[in-house]
């Protein structure tokens, strides 16, 4: 089996994100040396148990073979294949850059105040009339000093 470039995740990351998302879920579930061990069609069969109701067979395969190559990585390239690729997973709830963070609305960059390592960028959404700062710490941070359109600070603080 070829070992799975870099290039090869991002074109499964942007092409054909929920099969690799439902191949690393089953190389999570099973663990490598279950997957290495186990027939293929056995893999596609306990699949099908699972999942099959949405998928074709075809599609099954297709994620137990890309699982397969997932197993052939080591670790420390799997892992690094997922921090530098294009997967982009986020946690529930994560903060992104450019997005209000009250209403999801797209945000409009007023003025931006640079310091030593980083700086601010501070927003204004058109959507909701919150007012905020991005911080920047070479890359985008986290939003501070948020407050929504009525002036009070978001998230409320904790009473
Ligand atoms: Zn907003």
């Amino acid at each position: 089996m070829e070992q799975m470039a870099l290039e090869d995740f991002n074109r499964l990351a942007n092409g054909d994100r929920v099969t690799l998302v439902l191949a690393l879920e089953l190389l999570l579930q099973n663990g490598r040396n279950t997957i290495q061990r186990e027939e293929p069609l056995k893999l596609v069969a306990a699949c099908k148990e699972r999942i099959g109701g949405f998928f074709e067979e075809g599609a099954l395969q297709e994620i137990v073979d890309v699982c397969r190559q997932l197993t052939a990585l080591d670790t420390n390239i799997l892992v690094d294949f997922i921090q530098r690729g294009s997967l982009d997973m986020k946690a529930p709830g994560a903060e992104e850059a450019g997005i209000c963070p009250v209403c999801g609305g797209e945000l409009e960059y007023v003025d931006t105040i640079r310091s030593d390592n980083g700086g601010f960028a501070v927003w204004t959404c058109p959507d909701c009339g919150a007012t905020g700062k991005e911080g920047y710490d070479e890359v985008f941070d986290q939003h501070y000093d948020v407050k929504d359109g009525d002036g009070k600070p978001f998230p409320a603080p904790a009473e």
